[in-house]
């Protein structure tokens, strides 16, 4: 099949899917102006500082920096923060919810971001896994608790754009300890997770899944990718949409869609009608 098969076949699918499962990754949020690990150049553009003292992103976004890199490793988050709130979820976001509401018997999110747009585009928070957690809630660096609380506020921290170190850090309200985002990173044995968002995404896994798409996942981190793989082999149809054909390799979508995401969204939409 040729893209336009490919997309005629999709949104057919999507018209008449019954239980949908979205699994979105960084090229989601990427159309938003959010920036990726995996273009590592682009990236660190942002951030002189930690280049000049070879800090990756690998070792900023470690427990391991908030106990040693205190100053640099909040700078990251904050400057993450303002990024994602001086930018807002594209009409993508809004199209998926809206296929949820319109087609799908019941729909689900999973997503590896922790920008916090599926949220912010207003879908069901009771129907979206932030599995790695989300940039607008904290936890205590000590994990004296398995508590988490919501903190949108911008700017949190104090940033020196020139050194990139953040001060006047926010605290653990239970034991006025640092406090930490609730995200999973890298060797991270203290993420408390969010169990609530798991037995939600438990229970929607409980009935089959006609159709399952993956969106803008790098392969770098691969969960999404095998969970669309585990789900292809059980019989659930798959979507991949990524412009880089070379991400196809875990899931290998038959229907893979080689546009970015918001292009796709939109497209098929009109391809839906
Ligand atoms: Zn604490």
């Amino acid at each position: 099949m040729d893209t336009e098969e490919l997309l005629k076949r999709s949104a057919e699918l999507i018209s008449e899917a019954g239980r949908i499962l979205f699994l979105t990754s960084a090229g989601m949020s990427a159309d938003s102006n959010i920036p990726t690990f995996r273009d590592k150049d682009g990236y660190w553009r942002n951030f002189p500082p930690f280049k000049e003292k070879g800090l990756e992103a690998q070792d900023l976004a470690s427990p391991w920096a908030f106990r040693n890199e205190l100053p640099h490793a909040w700078a990251f988050y904050e400057w993450r923060r303002r990024n994602a709130h001086e930018n807002q979820p594209h009409e993508g976001y809004h199209i998926l919810n809206r296929w949820i509401a319109e087609f799908a018997q019941e729909g689900f999110i999973h997503t590896t971001n922790t920008d916090g747009f599926h949220l912010l585009s207003g879908c069901n928070p009771d129907s979206v896994k932030e599995v790695h957690g989300s940039m607008w809630r904290l936890q205590c660096l000590d994990a004296c608790c398995y508590e988490f609380w919501d903190d949108t506020t911008v700017p949190l921290c104090e940033l020196n754009h020139d050194t990139m170190m953040a001060s006047d850090y926010p605290l653990c309200p239970h034991c006025g300890s640092i406090a930490r985002p609730h995200i999973l990173m890298f060797g991270d044995g203290e993420y408390v997770g969010h169990s609530e968002q798991d037995r939600n995404f438990k229970r929607f896994l409980q009935f089959p899944i006609d159709l399952a798409i993956l969106v803008g996942s790098s392969g770098m981190v691969p969960t999404n990718d095998y969970i669309a793989l585990q789900l292809k082999q059980s019989g659930t149809q798959l979507i991949n949409i990524n412009p880089d054909p070379s991400t196809n390799s875990i899931a290998s979508a038959e229907l893979f869609l080689p546009l970015k995401s918001l292009e796709a969204f939109q497209t098929l939409d009109n391809l839906i009608g």
